[in-house]
């Protein structure tokens, strides 16, 4: 029988550039997205622009439009999108109640504080607390942990005693002891949708088979492959790559206190697209196999400023 157009897109290889608007694009998370671009337009995979609006508080206005404008001041481009996280809701909703209904998820009505104090776990990577597992089993239902705290509980999956293994394409063989990593958020108190999930209702439902990331998210990854067998999509679970961060002379994650790394204030300076590219290649060019961050240095930023 023959394909239909869908079916056919839906076979390729796909990936996706999903800058989130909290914050312009600066020199680390561009070479991330320049990586993620190079892999795709090597190797023929199909690329979506997904933009990662649900992060209510912190979402800044007009950083999306920013954001597609750096990516494109460097050269990207991509098959499909924007597609906004934020026009979604409905499809998150639903995995949500799918989760709860399969006894996969539950409701917690714990605040960060409780949590912090109720931590006895060693503390993740991140300096979050480890949910102690507060309240897991302890509600029949949404209803009831409502009446109990009289407040919108938040949805945590049960992470239970798993061990998850994959292998990363950048990083080799993976093993994560969830117990270790906690309970996890999938709706917060606000009914928005945690990162963990959106990406895999998204990732699963656009058919992405690569996901390109700083390794910063690795520890997401255990997470969204525990989601993606609780949804049944088992087998749409896509490939890994989780290269370096680049951080400051001081090891710590480009950021504000190492000076202004965004994108946008270069372009302001009319520094060109060639000059900044010529860094984040020189930056590809380090075995993201070999090292766990790139270094940017005065010399790197004195070498972009040089514009005769
Ligand atoms: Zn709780």
């Amino acid at each position: 029988m023959p394909q239909t157009f869908t079916q056919l897109l839906n076979a390729m290889p796909t990936t996706r550039l999903a800058p989130s608007p909290t914050g312009a694009l600066h020199l680390g998370n561009a070479r991330t997205f320049l990586a993620n671009w190079l892999l795709a337009r090597e190797r023929g995979w199909r690329i979506i622009l997904r933009i990662e609006d649900l992060d209510g508080p912190r979402i800044k206005r007009g950083a999306d439009q920013q954001a597609i404008e750096d990516l494109q001041w460097l050269g990207m481009d991509w098959d499909e999108g924007p597609i906004y996280q934020s026009s979604r809701r409905d499809a998150y909703a639903k995995a949500v109640r799918r989760l709860i209904e399969g006894g996969f998820a539950y409701p917690c009505i714990c605040t960060r504080k409780e949590v912090d104090l109720a931590a006895s776990a060693p503390h993740a990577e991140d300096g979050a607390a480890v949910y102690p597992g507060t309240c897991r089993g302890r509600f029949a239902s949404i209803e009831a942990a409502r009446n109990a705290s009289g407040r919108e509980p938040a949805i945590r999956f049960n992470v239970g005693t798993e061990i998850v293994e994959f292998v990363d394409q950048v990083r080799g063989s993976q093993r994560f002891q969830m117990a270790r990593l906690g309970d996890f958020v999938i709706q917060k108190a606000d009914l928005t949708p945690a990162y963990q999930l959106a990406v895999v209702v998204d990732d699963g439902e656009m058919g992405m088979t690569e996901v390109v990331r700083g390794n910063d998210l690795i520890d997401s990854t255990p997470r969204q492959i525990m989601l993606y067998r609780a949804l049944g999509l088992a087998d749409r679970i896509p490939n890994y790559w989780h290269l370096p961060l680049v951080v400051g002379p001081d090891d710590r994650r480009l950021a504000k206190r190492h000076g202004d790394t965004r994108i946008s204030h270069y372009r302001e300076r009319g520094v060109p697209a060639s000059r900044v590219l010529e860094l984040l290649n020189r930056w590809l060019r380090i075995d993201s196999k070999q090292t766990e961050s790139i270094v940017f240095t005065a010399d790197d930023d004195a070498f972009l400023r040089a514009v005769d």
